[in-house]
């Protein structure tokens, strides 16, 4: 199964109107004219719009960094599907650590999240991880196969060709630190598996699974060598077009 190869930058709470489309550009001429993969931009809400003007005859896809269930109403500090739509994205992040972690999403709400970004159309893109301590006890696939199935409750057949895993052990997230080549396989092909029990194989099978937690120019070859990862998400060095551009471009 050949699965197009995602490379996904999130830029966090960083860049104002004015940094954000000149990073986008400058991004935009990095990709050049690569036609086998594929580059997403999660730049904070603020610039989702100014952005998609940037980038309006490129391929570079936009999410939002989170996104709500509902379609409007009375949810102050959140943000719709049709939001995200409207101001040029196709996608949204769900269930990132930083928002378990510090905002305390749990599987449910995370849920709740993917549910509704994939009711409206969006590409939703399915966070999750391990934190070190899991790790160390010996329960990291444990704590993968609970996010998974619940992350994933109610998530249909029709909704799968939308579907994004993105694995990001905690402790690799903005650390230096990333999971070796081994480690990451190990849990993608653990991840793979999880999906083929809960949908069928060619379904499972056509779910990009995008591996995070400090991908920098010089570890993603090797990274993105490996059989069950096709893309990155990446934070830190997505801040940079001559880092991101190189990570872009990895060689297959
Ligand atoms: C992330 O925020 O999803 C991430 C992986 O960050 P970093 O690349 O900085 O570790």
């Amino acid at each position: 199964m050949s699965r197009k190869a995602l490379i996904a930058g999130n830029w966090k709470m960083h860049t104002t109107v004015v940094d954000a489309c000149k990073l986008a550009k400058k991004i935009s001429e990095a990709c050049g004219n690569l036609t086998d993969r594929e580059v997403l931009l999660a730049p904070p809400f603020t610039v989702l719009s100014e952005v998609s003007h940037v980038l309006q005859n490129t391929p570079i896809l936009l999410a939002g960094q989170n996104v709500c269930w509902e379609e409007s109403g009375a949810f102050t500090g959140e943000i719709s599907p049709h939001m995200i739509q409207d101001a040029g994205g196709s996608a949204a992040i769900i269930g990132h650590s930083e928002r378990r972690h510090i905002f305390h999403e749990d599987d449910s709400m995370i849920n709740k999240r993917m549910r509704g970004a994939l009711a409206f159309g969006l590409t939703a893109i399915l966070c999750i991880g391990e934190t070190l301590k899991t790790r160390e006890d010996g329960k990291t696939f444990d704590v993968l196969r609970e996010q998974v199935v619940k992350g994933l409750d109610g998530v249909s057949d029709v909704d799968v060709p939308r579907l994004v895993v993105a694995y990001e052990p905690v402790w690799a997230i903005g650390t230096g630190k990333t999971a070796s080549k081994e480690q990451a396989q190990e849990a993608h092909s653990f991840i793979r598996g999880l999906l083929t029990e809960l949908y069928e194989k060619d379904l499972a099978d056509s779910v990009r699974i995008l591996y995070g937690g400090s991908v920098k120019p010089d570890n993603v070859d090797d990274l993105m060598a490996q059989a069950d990862i096709d893309g990155a998400l990446v934070g830190g060095a997505a801040l940079s077009s001559e880092s991101f551009g190189r990570i872009i471009n990895f060689n297959k």
